[in-house]
């Protein structure tokens, strides 16, 4: 089932697989493993295995079904590069995405190995975007290199949740990098010069900066809600998209 995603960059989520398993620091609080259980309680299909990673083959012809132009998050309830997804399975996944080119398809993982091994030797299709997590120094910057490795029409970042300062990286071939805090009780803080550096650095490279939220720490340091905080950064919204 396609639904109405909720999330400021994308319009609709499609999970043709559903669950995953934690892997770095930014699944600690993963939103999607709390949402599979929650939704498992509810009897809701495709969820009867929690946060079991489960495919659903008959989920893929959705996209080929929808006519109106449609940007889709691909497996906001999963990694479609999890180990236990057949790359069969996500070659079908491509295949679909590629006989769907009336819409655009962002996939992102925290799992580049297992992606830039699948797009070795398949042509990613041009209303593809391909993405990698990035929330820390030791686990999301090598996954920049290897999305950079991809032939990809764009690449971009997901830096969400930000656990700390990245330092210097290299944007080289990226196109876009989206920028978030965490939410919930349990969030960890973002700072504000985190982001001021990772800012400074899009400008210098060209890249489109999207600043989706401070989460549950502001940008004065204080914990309040995720709503008060908001997205304002540096006084504005930034919401550029790739060209
Ligand atoms: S990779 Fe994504 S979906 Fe999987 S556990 Fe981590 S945060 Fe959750």
């Amino acid at each position: 089932m396609s639904t109405v995603s909720g999330i400021d960059w994308t319009e609709i989520t499609w999970n043709p697989t559903v669950g995953c398993a934690k892997i770095s620091p930014g699944c600690k609080h993963c939103y999607a493993e709390s949402m599979a259980k929650r939704l498992q309680a509810m009897g809701m299909r495709g969820y009867e295995n929690g946060f079991e990673l489960t495919l659903m083959p008959e989920r893929l012809s959705e996209p080929l079904e929808r006519r109106k132009p449609t940007v889709y998050f691909v497996n906001s309830m999963s990694d479609l590069f999890h180990e236990r997804v057949p790359f069969d399975f996500a070659r079908r996944v491509f295949d679909v995405m590629g006989r769907s080119p009336q819409h655009t398809f962002q996939v992102l993982t925290k799992r580049a190995d297992r992606m830039a091994e699948l797009c070795a030797d398949l042509a990613v299709p041009a209303n593809v975007w391909l993405g990698a997590s990035v929330e820390n120094r030791k686990h999301g910057l090598p996954r920049i290199s290897l999305l950079r490795g991809i032939d990809a029409p764009v690449r971009f970042l997901s830096i969400e949740p930000l656990l700390e300062d990245l330092g210097s990286f290299d944007l080289r071939g990226i196109k876009w990098v989206i920028v978030g805090g965490e939410s919930g009780r349990k969030a960890r803080p973002m700072r504000s010069a985190w982001v001021d550096n990772i800012k400074r650095q899009c400008d210098e490279a060209g890249v489109a900066f999207f600043f989706k939220q401070w989460g549950a720490w502001g940008m004065d340091g204080q914990k309040r809600s995720k709503k008060a905080n908001g997205r304002l950064y540096a006084g504005r919204l930034w919401d550029a998209m790739p060209a």
